[in-house]
């Protein structure tokens, strides 16, 4: 599953490809991906010209000069390609710019993808954007919104770390890294983790700071490549990250932590794998 790191290396390889250009056609081959087109779509996008791609956590947000923002989400197995023929038997949405000058594809062969199409004045109030919490890398992910966003919580901290209010973008993958790069338990409570008192405590600094590195490596590395990703170039040799996943997906190995000598373990928390090391997560 495509998560923000991946969604931000699709973004990039967009931007190059299709800002400043006019969308001419839309062929959609169903009625629907996760959720039925909007009504109107495609007239929506007919003859309006791309002016920027923006990012929301794994939302890509594609401003049209009408006024309008076209949406399209991922889901588990979404895929956008540049020139590619859209014939595939999973290729659902296909568009030709500048007169066929140049082609986008969006294929999605388990259809949890979602596609809107909304005016961007609305886009703070937009049901799938106006609850997301502030985003790694961003000003606004600062440690005393963390520290707020956990404080009083009874789950554990992977699940918070997860809960798109507390931080947007955070995806199962990447959170037991965090984690594990942290040096706390991912099964702690999350009130526990922020403390009581008003300091920030060296927990809540250590997550900080490494959840801002740990997605800023991924996207330095294009995304990790599990399952379907491809990037926009179709290119499957994009992100090599999870070669330097330090737990994920490592059960039984011994964790890599220099003087540990503890044993990677995988429980599952909210019907999620958490990959942890019981010695040095604590
Ligand atoms: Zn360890």
């Amino acid at each position: 599953m495509p998560e923000m790191p991946e969604v931000e290396t699709v973004r990039r390889g967009l931007v190059p490809n299709l800002v400043g250009r006019m969308i001419t056609f839309v062929d959609l081959r169903r009625p629907d991906l996760r959720f039925p087109f909007p009504e109107g779509f495609e007239e929506g996008l007919v003859n309006s010209r791309i002016q920027d791609i923006d990012r929301m956590s794994k939302y890509l947000l594609i401003r049209l000069d009408n006024g309008n923002t076209w949406l399209s989400h991922l889901g588990m197995t979404g895929i956008w390609t540049i020139n590619s023929d859209g014939n595939g038997k999973h290729d659902h949405v296909h568009i030709e710019l500048d007169n066929g000058a140049l082609t986008a594809t969006y294929s999605d062969h388990r259809r949890f993808g979602i596609m809107d199409l909304f005016p961007t004045i609305n886009s703070d109030k937009h049901k799938l954007l106006a609850n997301l919490g502030p985003e790694p890398l961003t000003k606004e992910f600062t440690k005393e919104a963390l520290k707020e966003g956990l404080h009083g919580r009874q789950s554990p901290i992977k699940t918070s770390l997860l809960d798109q209010k507390i931080v947007s973008g955070l995806g199962n993958i990447y959170v037991s890294e965090i984690l594990h790069r942290s040096k706390i338990s991912p099964k702690r409570k999350s009130a526990d983790v922020a403390g009581k008192s008003s300091k920030i405590n060296k927990a809540i600094e250590r997550i900080h700071t490494q959840t801002n590195e740990v997605i800023a490596e991924a996207i330095r590395v294009g995304g990790s490549t599990i399952s379907d990703f491809r990037g926009v170039s179709g290119d499957s040799d994009l992100g090599y990250f999870p070669q330097q996943f330090t737990v994920f997906n490592r059960e039984s190995e011994s964790c890599n932590r220099d003087g540990c000598n503890g044993i990677i373990r995988r429980i599952v928390q909210s019907g999620r794998s958490t990959f942890y090391c019981p010695r040095c997560q604590r």
